[in-house]
């Protein structure tokens, strides 16, 4: 199948991964609408939201409780809120959720830059 986000769970697209396990695969979107936006996917292939399975979205909303933990954290961002497209508003066809963080006071950094405090233990 032609989907991008299934070749980047294959590893035949890099991206900046900064959490994977046997579910889902977290990495950080290559047009971030601010640093430290991150997309949450299943490494199963599921449409959208009619198709995913509840186990599955009940494990992705667990790693999104996690990853805004981090992103607070690490990045110190203000808010963040959680987006999900579905039908003519959805560009990716395969499931995904995003993770959009929030600033009191924009912050200027690549995605390599966030990647690497990210992945600073
Ligand atoms: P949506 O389908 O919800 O409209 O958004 C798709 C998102 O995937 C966009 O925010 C876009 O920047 C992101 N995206 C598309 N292609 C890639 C890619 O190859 N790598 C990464 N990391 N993100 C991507
Ligand atoms: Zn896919």
């Amino acid at each position: 199948m032609d989907c991008i986000f299934c070749k980047i769970v294959n590893g035949d697209i890099p991206s900046y991964t900064i959490y994977e396990d046997d579910i889902v695969k977290v990495f950080l979107d290559i047009e971030p609408m601010s640093p430290g936006h991150t997309l949450i996917i299943p490494k199963k292939h599921y449409n959208n939201l009619e198709d995913i399975d509840m186990d599955t979205l009940n494990h992705i909303n667990k790693i999104a409780k996690e990853i805004y933990t981090l992103l607070k954290e690490k990045l110190n961002i203000d808010g963040m809120s959680i987006v999900q497209n579905n039908g003519c508003v959805q560009d990716v066809l395969h499931y995904h959720m995003h993770i959009k963080p929030y600033y009191n006071e924009n912050k200027g950094m690549s995605v390599e830059e966030v990647f690497n405090i990210l992945k600073n233990e």
